[in-house]
C-alpha cells in the first residue's frame, strides 16, 4: 500500500514536471521589461538601449528611458544584444519532420509513419524552428489536417512551437500511379474547375488558414517545372479563396505556372524560377510576393544520402538553385516583394533564415532581407498590425542577436541567443556568458 502511494506520488510529481515543461505559458500576471543595447524594430527605427515594455502576450510600449518601467515589472537584461522582432518563415512543412533513425531513409519515414508519430516527431523540429528565431510560419501542405491540429496544440499552450498559419492539403493534379488494389484518392487531388472549387472549400471548412496550389511539377530531388494547373483551374482556385478572404499560395518551379498564377491573382509565387520579364513586372505591378526558397535545394543537396534519394540528381538541382538566384536577382531589382520562406522539412528546421543569406547574394541589403522575415512576412499573412514589428499593440515576439545583423546578415542566422513569443522566452543561451 505504502509503496503504491510512493509510486503514484512519484508518478504525480513526473507528470507535473513534464506537465510545466510542455506548457511555457507566458506569466500574464508580471510585467517585463527588456533591455536591449540596440533594437530595430521593422518600423524604420533602430533604437539605441531601448525597453520593450510587454503585458502579457503584447508590446505595451518601446522607450528609452528607465523611468517608463512599471514598478514590480521583471527585468529582462539583454543590452549586450541587438533586439529583432520574432522572425516569420512564409513557407515549412512543420508535421513532415522526420528523424535520423539509423537505416530509414528520411523520404520513407514520411509515408510510413503514422501520423501521431509523426506529429509527435514535429516537436523537435518546431523546437529548433523557434530557436532559430522564427516566432510564426506560414506552413504550406500536410498530411490528414497535422498542421490544423499543431496549430491548434501550439495556440493552446500543449506544444511548444512558432504560431502556425496552416493550408491543410494542397491542391494537386492526378498522380497516382498504378497501384494493385483499391486507391482511395488522396487528400487535395483535384482536377477540372469543379474539384477545385471543392477542394479550396473543403480545406477552408477544415479550418485552413491560407490556400496552397502545385501549379507545377518539382519537389524534392526533381527539379522539373512543367505546368499542372491551367489557368482556368488556378484562377478558380484564387477566385474561391479570395471569396472566403482567404490568401492563395501557389508552386511553381518552372516560368509557365509562374505567368498563369501572378495573371490569376495569387498572393505569393512559391520557388519559380526562370520568370520572363512580363512576368517580373506584372508581380511588381500587383504586388504578389515572391518566396523563392532557395536554400531548401542547398539542404538537399547537403543531405541527400539521409533523406534517400537516389545519386544522381545533384547536377541538375546545381543549376536550379543557380537559376533560382538569378531570377531572384532580376525580381528584386524590378522592385518585387520579397517574404522568406525556407520550405524546412526533414531535419532542415532550425536552418530556416540561411535563406536570408541568399537574398543578400541576389542583391539586398542586410535590413532589405530582415524585411522579408518580418513586415513582409506579416503583410503576406495578413497580419501586418500585430506581426512583424517591435512597436505597441503587437505580439511580443522578440530576439536577441549577438552583433550587427544591419552590417552583417550572419549574425540575424547564426547569433540568436534568446527568443520570447508571445511574452513567454522560449529559447535562452546568454546564461553562462560571462562579459
Ligand atoms: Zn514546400
Amino acid at each position: 500500500m505504502k509503496l503504491i502511494r510512493k509510486c503514484a506520488a512519484f508518478f504525480l510529481l513526473v507528470f507535473c514536471v513534464a506537465g510545466l515543461r510542455a506548457q511555457p505559458r507566458p506569466d500574464t500576471k508580471t510585467i517585463k521589461a527588456v533591455r536591449f543595447g540596440k533594437l530595430w524594430d521593422a518600423k524604420g527605427k533602430l533604437w539605441t538601449n531601448a525597453i520593450v515594455i510587454v503585458d502579457g502576450d503584447r508590446i505595451r510600449s518601446v522607450a528609452t528611458d528607465a523611468s517608463a518601467i512599471p514598478a514590480g515589472a521583471e527585468i529582462i537584461d539583454l543590452s549586450k544584444y541587438t533586439g529583432l522582432p520574432g522572425l516569420i518563415d512564409a513557407h515549412t512543412h512543420m508535421t513532415m519532420y522526420t528523424d535520423e533513425t539509423p537505416g530509414e531513409p528520411m523520404l520513407k519515414q514520411l509515408t510510413s509513419n503514422p501520423p501521431a508519430v509523426e506529429l509527435f516527431l514535429a516537436r523537435k523540429g518546431a523546437m529548433r524552428t523557434l530557436e532559430a528565431g522564427v516566432t510564426t510560419v506560414r506552413d504550406l501542405g500536410a498530411d490528414q489536417y497535422l498542421d490544423i491540429a499543431m496549430r491548434d496544440l501550439i495556440n493552446r499552450g500543449e506544444m511548444i512551437g512558432p504560431r502556425m498559419f496552416v493550408c491543410g492539403y494542397g491542391l494537386y493534379i492526378t498522380n497516382t500511379p498504378y497501384k494493385p488494389g483499391i486507391n482511395p484518392p488522396a487528400g487535395g487531388i483535384a482536377d477540372g474547375v469543379p474539384e477545385v472549387l471543392k477542394s479550396v472549400r473543403q480545406q477552408i471548412a477544415a479550418g485552413a488558414d491560407v490556400i496552397k496550389m502545385y501549379a507545377s511539377t518539382g519537389t524534392d530531388d526533381d527539379v522539373t517545372g512543367f505546368q499542372t494547373y491551367n489557368y482556368e483551374e488556378i484562377k478558380a482556385a484564387v477566385d474561391a479563396a479570395h471569396q472566403f478572404g482567404k490568401k492563395i499560395a501557389i508552386h511553381s518551379y518552372g516560368p509557365d505556372g509562374a505567368w498563369d498564377a501572378v495573371r490569376a491573382g495569387t498572393d505569393s509565387l512559391e520557388h519559380a524560377t526562370g520568370m520572363d520579364d512580363a512576368t517580373i513586372e506584372a508581380m511588381a505591378k500587383r504586388g504578389a510576393f515572391y518566396v523563392p526558397t532557395i536554400d531548401h535545394n542547398r539542404y538537399y543537396l547537403d543531405n541527400w544520402q539521409k533523406i534517400g534519394y537516389a545519386n544522381g540528381f545533384q547536377e541538375k538541382s546545381e543549376a536550379f538553385i543557380q537559376r533560382n538566384l538569378e531570377t531572384a536577382r532580376k525580381a528584386h531589382k524590378a522592385g518585387v516583394k520579397f517574404a522568406m520562406g525556407s520550405d524546412a522539412i526533414y531535419t532542415m528546421f532550425g536552418e530556416n533564415t540561411r535563406e536570408l543569406g541568399w537574398f543578400v547574394r541576389a542583391g539586398m541589403t542586410p535590413e532589405q532581407a530582415l524585411r522579408t522575415a518580418t513586415t513582409n512576412g506579416a503583410e503576406l499573412l495578413g497580419k501586418e498590425k500585430e506581426l512583424g514589428a517591435v512597436a505597441p499593440g503587437y505580439f511580443a515576439d522578440l530576439v536577441a542577436v549577438e552583433g550587427d545583423p544591419l552590417s552583417d546578415i550572419d549574425v540575424a542566422i547564426y547569433k540568436v541567443k534568446w527568443v520570447m513569443k508571445g511574452g513567454a522566452v522560449v529559447m535562452d543561451k546568454t546564461k553562462g556568458q560571462v562579459r
